[in-house]
């Protein structure tokens, strides 16, 4: 168990917001194409010097703890793509930290052992259709049979899955009753993410479903009375929702009509060392470079911290902005 921590200073915004979540990118790599997340001509190969390795990423996350950080969530690219994932999730499933992974499930059953040994409780699982030729063609792959089965060997297992589903109308706006039925029975937590834009995903305002139409159609089809609103966790960034008599819960994560920056407490780290403050910040600060020179990565963090803006990287008026003005990394660079 972690030893007293009340010496320790939080990192802190100039909006008084404490950071104690980091997400780490294992890896800008993945088996899966999905169109809304990995720019159409893929990510560009660089040289694997210039991304953490396994000891360095072990390394800078216990820093990272010393400063006050509770929660580490995995991600990537595909965390579970990354050679040695299994040793950097048994290394972190040391800390005195909650450990959990965003994974497409694709390779789940490989490490299900590694999950459970380094007590991974919460894994969040991307699954945009429930229709197999339909996951297939948005994910460019042929995986779908295989995150099923994955899916529901982690349920049997006991742990907490939530399904992230980018909405995108037009191509699986159909389905919101679908998902919301499978909490029927199925203690699951859907969450559906409105389409975020990023560097070459053929954003558009128009392709988005907002929080208001969402909830629209869950009243439609449900009634007020048939369904509730539940308890968010704190620094949740999905309202969410569970049918009556339901077994599971849904949720909806509106970061562009409806964004949850006032209590945001992410630090995002990238696959390459370099700290994002927010999703939407085009601005990085290189850890790796410093960690590499020895020296000291506290005030990068702290600093970075401090220039954050109030609100979605300072991109406030979200109405205005077109894909092509919206300069940043794909998805899948920044770790979603
Ligand atoms: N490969 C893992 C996965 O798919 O769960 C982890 C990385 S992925 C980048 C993390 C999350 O970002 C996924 O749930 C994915 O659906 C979401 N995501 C990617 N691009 C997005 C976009 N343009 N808008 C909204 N969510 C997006
Ligand atoms: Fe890969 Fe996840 Fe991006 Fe899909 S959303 S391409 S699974 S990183």
């Amino acid at each position: 168990m972690a030893e007293s921590t009340s010496h320790i200073k939080p990192i802190v915004d100039k909006f008084g917001r404490i950071h104690n979540y980091l997400r780490i990118s294992l890896t800008e790599r993945c088996n899966l194409r999905c169109f809304y997340c990995m720019p159409e001509e893929g990510v560009a190969l660089r040289e694997k010097s210039v991304f953490m390795s396994s000891e360095e990423i072990i390394a800078i996350a216990k820093e990272f703890v010393e400063l006050g950080i509770k929660k580490i969530r995995l991600t990537g690219g595909e965390p579970l793509v990354k050679k040695d994932a299994a040793y950097i999730i048994e290394e972190l499933g040391k800390l005195p930290i909650e450990l959990a992974i965003t994974t497409n499930a694709v390779n789940v059953d490989k490490f299900i052992d590694v999950l459970k040994c380094a007590q991974v409780k919460s894994i969040n699982v991307s699954l945009d259709s429930l229709v197999a030729d339909r996951f297939n063609a948005i994910s460019r792959r042929s995986y779908f049979d295989r995150i099923m089965s994955n899916i529901n060997l982690l349920l049997e297992n006991d742990f907490e899955v939530k399904v992230n589903v980018v909405l995108i109308k037009g191509t699986n706006d159909d389905e919101i009753i679908d998902f919301i039925n499978w909490t029927k029975k199925t203690k699951i937590n859907i969450r559906f993410i409105e389409f975020m834009p990023f560097d070459g995903n053929k954003w558009e305002w128009e392709k988005k479903v907002s929080f208001k139409e969402l909830l629209d159609k869950v009243d439609e089809h449900y009634g007020a009375d048939g369904f509730h609103k539940i308890q968010d966790a704190k620094n949740d960034t999905s309202r969410n929702y569970q049918l009556k008599n339901g077994q599971g819960t849904f949720g909806i994560i509106s970061s562009v009509t409806n964004p949850f920056c006032d209590t945001c407490n992410r630090i995002r780290l990238t696959a390459d060392g370099k700290i994002k403050n927010c999703l939407f910040s085009e601005s990085e600060s290189d850890l790796l470079t410093a960690y590499r020179n020895n020296e000291s990565i506290e005030p990068i963090i702290r600093n970075s911290i401090l220039a954050k803006h109030p609100e979605r990287g300072g991109n406030v008026a979200f109405e205005n902005l077109t894909e092509k003005a919206i300069k940043n990394r794909s998805m899948i660079t920044i770790g979603g």
